[in-house]
């Protein structure tokens, strides 16, 4: 039995105001990771911004960037994913 809750979900998020125009919005919207991360700086969780730092054989290396004064705030590994054949 399969139950979808996508309907619900979209009542999840904050109300976004779609009045603006612009596909700018949009942009900087990606620069956002989900996850906020706690900033030494301004002594709080922030927003952040995720940024290629190195590419590496094994996978990408990102940097955490606080949205509010750019501190690094942390580093991720982001392995590249091979493809897996299945052999049946
Ligand atoms: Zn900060």
């Amino acid at each position: 039995m399969a139950v979808t809750m996508t309907m619900n979900s979209k009542k999840f998020g904050y109300p976004e105001p779609t009045r603006q125009t612009g596909s700018s919005a949009v942009d900087a919207y990606k620069e956002f990771d989900a996850s906020e991360l706690y900033c030494a700086r301004c002594k709080q969780a922030v927003p952040v911004r995720k940024r290629l730092l190195l590419v590496l054989p094994e996978g990408d290396k990102y940097e955490y960037l606080c949205a509010l004064c750019s501190a690094t705030v942390g580093t991720k590994m982001d392995r590249q994913v091979k493809p897996i054949s299945l052999i049946v």
